[in-house]
């Protein structure tokens, strides 16, 4: 076995394979199991519930390896209840509801868009968990697709299964034996991807392919977006024994330097342990517990298969949305996006709101695609502004002043960044309080008037004191033009 070589950088590139689990949390009102809101917005827990959780032997018997592990370490939990985001069925004290429809039905979609099989019957399994991340200490799940393939360079990827399931409570702090949870996470709808082997590919190779099943499941326009919303686990092995299993990658953009890292790694030891390790900010990894047995399935008691009809699924294969390789061309030949910056557009979380604004507001696409892919990681970037606090409203509201020519396109960075610090503002009173709408002719004239009075400056010299007066307020070209006309009467 031996990775093909794809240019001079991969020649001395070691052969590995791996497999990868890619969750993705789907965009849907309510929970999988329950009626609260999978918005977690709330910032503030209303309480706190104590519990201690013992590892129970799973109905076939056994306490795996790694439940045995997570048991000895004794520890108590502590789990942060919201407002609208956490019930009873959350805290484990009330029965799960009926699966939620919308959820299912986005899991089938994207199951098809990967040429998934689909099963005549979904059947709810619980998957045990004894980290204390789920309240029951074991999490739903159901198969939804097996055996499907995506294409990639003349390839099929093989994609082994793709499951509905429950998110688990996100982790807040762990300190002196207690671990804090936040519920509102517990039970948010995701899917889990499972691919199947992967052979012969190269790290770069890897990351394209986790990056484009991010694509096809974005392409449903139904999946959440930010930090933690995608999360993937990859499994490498260098050699025939011993395979490692690396948990949350969350950032697509460092898988290929994640596995470089594992398989050098990997080539260091004599022999390498079944274990699961957690990334680092930095790609790096640490062990942290023993890789699960396989003894963790049983059947959820409470909830009964749901059985597929057959015009039920052939509604959902009519309406699947376009596929990925189409919306790339479309968005080149409609939308007149260059490659690069299409491309761009369909990897980022704003690809259905990119989308519904484009379609909706007379506005020129490049722009909206370079503000969602390079003002908003600017601003991010060098002023550390939060731009997950912009909701789509802000967005929609911003774009419709730009085609109503209110404000410039100069100004989304200022608008934006104000929006993000205080988000409870409408984008009209940003725009209001920065006094950012654009200027009218006659106060253009007035400004460029007492530039040209009070400096005696040349007409080059007054185009640049005049726009850094109005700048994003004033399109450049009409200031050039009233510094020239007016300068006429100045000199
Ligand atoms: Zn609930």
């Amino acid at each position: 076995m031996r990775a093909r070589s794809t240019g001079q950088r991969e020649e001395r590139q070691q052969a590995f394979k791996c497999g990868l689990e890619i969750h993705i949390q789907l965009d849907t009102r309510r929970k999988l199991f329950c009626g609260c809101a999978t918005t977690m917005a709330e910032k503030e827990p209303t309480g706190v519930v104590v519990r201690k959780q013992h590892p129970v032997a799973s109905e076939l018997g056994e306490i795996d390896v790694a439940a045995q592990y997570e048991f000895l370490r004794d520890r108590v939990f502590h789990y942060q209840v919201f407002r609208n985001e956490t019930c009873l069925v959350d805290l484990d004290e009330e029965p799960p509801h009926p699966v939620n429809p919308e959820a299912l039905q986005i899991a089938l979609q994207i199951a098809m868009l990967l040429n998934c099989d689909i099963p005549p019957e979904v059947h709810v399994m619980r998957k045990t968990v004894i980290d204390g991340s789920n309240t029951a200490g074991f999490q739903r799940t159901m198969v939804v697709g097996t055996s499907g393939f995506l294409s990639f360079k003349d390839r099929e990827v093989p994609i082994s299964y793709l499951t509905l399931e429950e998110d688990a409570a996100g982790i807040i702090r762990e300190e002196d034996g207690i671990v804090t949870y936040r519920l509102n996470r517990l039970g948010v709808p995701l899917v889990e991807i499972g691919t199947g082997l992967l052979e012969g590919y190269s790290p770069e190779d890897v990351q394209e392919i986790a990056y484009t099943i991010g694509i096809i499941s974005k392409s449903t326009g139904r999946v959440k977006r930010g930090i933690g919303t995608i999360r993937q686990d990859v499994n490498i092995s260098v050699r025939p024994e011993g395979r490692v299993e690396l948990k949350g990658v969350q950032d697509l953009g460092v898988l290929s330097k994640v596995i470089r890292t594992e398989v050098q790694r990997q080539l260091g030891l004599d022999t390498v342990k079944h274990e699961t390790r957690a990334i680092r900010p930095d790609g790096t990894s640490e062990f942290l517990r023993p890789l699960p047995g396989s003894a963790r399935m049983y059947p959820e008691t409470d909830l009964p298969p749901i059985v597929l009809g057959k015009d039920f699924l052939a509604k959902i294969r009519r309406e699947l949305p376009e596929s990925w390789t189409k919306k790339l061309e479309r968005f080149a030949r409609e939308l007149k996006l260059s490659d690069q910056l299409a491309r761009q557009i369909l990897r980022s979380d704003y690809l259905s709101l990119f989308e519904k604004i484009v379609n909706s507001v007379d506005v020129e696409p490049s722009v909206v695609a370079s503000a969602f892919l390079s003002t908003l990681k600017d601003l991010e970037k060098r002023s550390g502004v939060k731009v997950e606090n912009l909701t789509d409203q802000h967005f929609e509201d911003l774009f419709k002043l730009l085609a109503e020519k209110t404000i410039l396109k100069e100004a989304l960075p200022e608008i934006l960044k104000d929006a993000a610090e205080r988000p409870d503002q409408r984008i009209y009173d940003v725009v209001k309080s920065l006094n950012l709408g654009l200027l009218t002719e006659s106060e253009l004239r007035e400004i460029v008037s007492r530039v040209l009075k009070k400096e005696h400056a040349s007409a080059e010299k007054a185009v640049g004191l005049v726009m850094s007066q109005v700048r994003g307020r004033a399109d450049p070209q009409m200031v050039i033009a009233l510094v020239k006309e007016m300068s006429k009467s100045y000199r």
